[in-house]
């Protein structure tokens, strides 16, 4: 069992398959000119498999790929048909735009929700942000992931000035399909524009939806970091993901580790545990990982509280968000 010093059990990891990225997201990937990792220093399909079992062997019951773009990676498939064979529910979150190429390999890895990244619902302001042209076709891969029988769960990061005002247009797109939107705090990472007066809150968020709609709080459990709401009578649902005006950090059970093997116990950890080096050079990795979460810190990485109003992102030391995995 992986647990820290505040008794949090951790059975729940994140996997980043790449930092590269089809998409150009401004709050996730800033510069244009930015070094994708090679992949000689990425973990390799044998190398994920194996570390993956050393933590499934400590007590991890769920895997969630992520990157970069976990789907852009060349061996994605092998990856994931791999990883299907570990005793865990696996998961992916994806910018979308590649899923009709995989929705058969990610039926028949047992993949049954997917999370799926979309911060606007009008494709010029989709450019705006991503800077490639991909709306239709990632429009068409939810519907298509729907149609699949997948449980589909949209992202949709909430910036104050930039896609505040599509909250309600969102929540009318849960009427009469069954998507589950789930908007996210806008969260500072090394050099992506952050600045306190862009967050639009979860409680400012439920004020604009309450204006129109009576939202229903639905129950969650301890390791949720939605907080989950329906409108009566809509078949999806809406939940909020308050990182920075309401933490959940109390419930954490998650670990990251990056495309090139090093552990991360909080998003927001300035440090981290090269696990690959050590692995490739034939060490024990069990002690390293037992030992990084033990020096977890209580919430948001030690490096900020839920009064973000005065932070600046450039005190945050950190990696930028697309090198760690969401
Ligand atoms: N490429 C995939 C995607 O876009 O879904 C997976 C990686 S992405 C880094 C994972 C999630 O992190 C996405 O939902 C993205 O919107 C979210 N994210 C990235 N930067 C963020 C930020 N600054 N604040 C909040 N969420 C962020
Ligand atoms: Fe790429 Fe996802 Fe980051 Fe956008 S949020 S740049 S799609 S990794």
């Amino acid at each position: 069992m992986i647990k820290d010093t505040f008794n949090r059990v951790h059975d729940y990891l994140r996997i980043s398959l790449t930092d590269n990225c089809n998409l150009r997201c401004f709050y996730c990937m800033p510069e244009e000119d930015y070094h994708f990792t090679p992949a000689s220093r990425l973990m390799q399909v044998d190398e994920i498999e194996a570390i993956a079992r050393i933590f499934v062997s400590e007590g991890i019951k769920k895997i969630r790929l992520t990157g970069g773009e976990p789907l852009v990676r060349k061996d994605a498939r092998t990856i994931i048909e791999r990883l299907s064979t570990l005793p865990v529910a696996l998961t992916m979150t994806t910018n979308g735009t590649r899923l009709h190429e995989f929705a058969d390999t990610l039926e028949a890895a047992n993949i049954r929700s997917l999370n799926i990244s979309l911060d606007t619902l009008q494709s010029d302001k989709f450019h705006l942000l991503t800077r490639r042209n991909q709306f239709d076709l990632i429009m068409n891969n939810i519907r298509l992931m729907m149609s699949r029988g997948f449980n589909v769960k949209v992202n949709v990061v909430v910036m104050k000035g930039i896609n505040e005002t599509e909250i309600n247009d969102f929540i009318a797109w849960t009427k009469d399909e069954p998507v589950h939107v789930r908007f996210i705090e806008f969260m500072p990472f090394s050099g992506n524009h952050w600045k306190s007066d862009k967050v639009f809150t979860w409680h400012e968020i439920l004020e604009k939806i309450s204006s129109s709609y009576a939202p229903e709080p639905l129950t969650g459990d301890l390791h949720d970091t939605a907080k989950k709401y329906q409108i009566p009578g809509h078949k999806g649902t809406f939940a909020v993901i308050s990182t920075m005006s309401a933490p959940f950090c109390n419930g954490c059970n998650r670990i990251r580790l990056t495309a090139d093997g090093k552990i991360k116990n909080c998003l927001f950890s300035s440090d981290e545990t090269d696990l690959l080096t050590p692995f490739r050079n034939g060490e024990q990795i069990l002690p390293l990982i037992h030992q990084n979460i033990l020096s977890k810190k209580k919430e948001l990485g030690g490096q900020f509280t839920a009064d973000f109003s005065h932070l600046h992102a450039e005190e945050i030391a950190n990696r930028s968000m697309i090198t760690i995995g969401g």
